[in-house]
């Protein structure tokens, strides 16, 4: 009888194994945060301004088109490796974490997904090479209820005319390129929502008032004001009353950007707050010698170790087609809560010090907040964990 060869599958990877392109990619995207983004960050969080030469040395890094095909001039990477890039840039800086990540998993991911090949011709060489991207459905009156926006979009002749303000527009002050969001038909109701490619060039369009935040405070957060603003006929992204799909869809990748974000905030918080109780001396030792002391740095540990697990399940979820809508509502929950425990207890951990702009751990703190407000409040991913789990999903 002839033998029967088993072959046993291969084990699957632990979620923290990498492939050698990804370790080369994150080792140069930390070097990269160290050497030209953290020498910067105190001054961009005083002056609240991005530092224009770091958004060109993103885009010659590769980290403004990171899943772009390389047909159009981009990386051709997976979310993954955008995941990794949020996540190594925000352990230095939440601020100029949020530019990559805008631009990678909200704008990119909704040209990529939605354009038609002329679309794609035409503006993912852009998005690779030299334009900042920002994405537009907040409005002073539709924040949570995001599909009660109101600025008006009519077809007339060629061109869509749009009417209307957005607010709160991250990367609005750098950006080129807007994915904006209006209803063709306010009496349809979420099914007159869609979504239009707009350049800052187009008549009628400009950046009005610029947000002085508590945190993250580099990154620009804008109002857009929209006069009469012409946009082609042809700059329709997707279908014409599928914008709410697009709006949808985009966020929930986003989200896990905005874990990814979280996750590299904390880090760089529990970083500083490891080394300073080796070096902070209180009753003739370092405080790091408490074990009192020892159990807070353990147990921040572990709370950033579950949440980055978290992240990163996400992240292979979406690159494996699989529905990871639930995984990433919880993933942005769950490390935004860290990253505001994380910051706060790393703060202190300095104590009196902690309490100063002279150390970093303060900016760690007033970044962290914004984790539970933007691309989907708390409440509102709490609300679609619960529909999904009571619903048997
Ligand atoms: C720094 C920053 C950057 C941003 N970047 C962008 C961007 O690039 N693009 C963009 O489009 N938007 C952006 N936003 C907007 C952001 O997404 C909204 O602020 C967010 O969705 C919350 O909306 P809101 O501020 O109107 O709060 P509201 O919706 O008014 O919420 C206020 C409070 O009520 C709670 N709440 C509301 N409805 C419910 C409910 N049904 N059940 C329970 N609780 C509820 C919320 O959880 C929250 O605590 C940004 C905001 C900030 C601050």
């Amino acid at each position: 009888m002839a033998e029967v060869l088993t072959q046993a599958a291969p084990a699957p990877q632990p979620l923290v194994a990498f492939t050698e392109d990804e370790v080369l990619f994150r080792d140069n995207v930390r070097q990269f945060a160290e050497q030209s983004i953290r020498p910067k960050v105190k001054e961009m969080d005083e002056k609240g301004v991005f530092d224009h030469g770091i958004i060109e040395q993103f885009f010659q890094l590769g980290l403004m088109g990171i899943e772009i095909p390389e047909q159009y001039g981009g990386a051709g990477g997976r979310f993954f490796e955008s995941i990794l890039a949020v996540e190594e840039v925000s352990r230095v800086d939440p601020s100029a974490g949020v530019v990559v990540d805008a631009q990678n998993t909200l704008v990119n991911n909704a040209l990529l997904r939605w354009t038609t090949e002329e679309q794609k011709r035409r503006y993912l060489p852009k998005m690779a090479s030299n334009t900042v991207g920002a994405y537009a459905l907040s409005e002073a009156a539709s924040g949570s209820d995001a599909f009660a926006l109101q600025t008006r979009a009519e077809l007339k002749g060629s061109e869509y005319v749009l009417n209307g303000r957005k607010m709160w527009i991250t990367n609005g002050k750098e950006a080129g390129v807007f994915i904006m969001l209006a209803t063709v038909d306010p009496s349809a109701g979420y099914k007159g929502i869609t979504a239009f490619i707009v350049e800052k060039n187009f008549p009628g369009f400009s950046v009005g008032k610029k947000e002085d935040k508590l945190g993250i405070r580099a990154s620009s957060t804008c109002e857009l004001i929209m006069e009469d603003c012409r946009v082609p006929k042809e700059n329709v992204l997707g279908e014409v009353g599928k914008g709410y799909k697009i709006a949808i869809e985009t966020l929930n990748e986003g989200r896990i950007g905005i874990g990814a974000q979280m996750v590299g905030l904390a880090r760089g918080a529990w970083e500083y707050a490891a080394k300073y109780a080796q070096e902070r001396k209180q009753f003739g030792r370092s405080i790091g010698e408490f074990q009192g002391v020892q159990f807070q740095i353990a147990q921040m540990a572990t709370e950033i170790e579950a949440a980055r697990l978290m992240v990163y399940n996400a992240a292979r979820m979406k690159d494996a087609g699989m529905n990871f809508v639930k995984e990433a509502a919880m993933t942005k929950l769950f490390a935004s809560q860290v990253a505001e425990r994380v910051a706060s207890l790393s703060l202190e951990i300095y104590g009196g010090y902690g309490f100063t702009k002279d150390y970093p751990v303060e900016k760690y703190y007033r970044d962290a907040k914004i984790g539970k407000i933007y691309e989907g409040t708390s409440n509102m991913q709490l609300q679609t964990i619960a529909k999904l789990v009571m619903g048997g999903k």
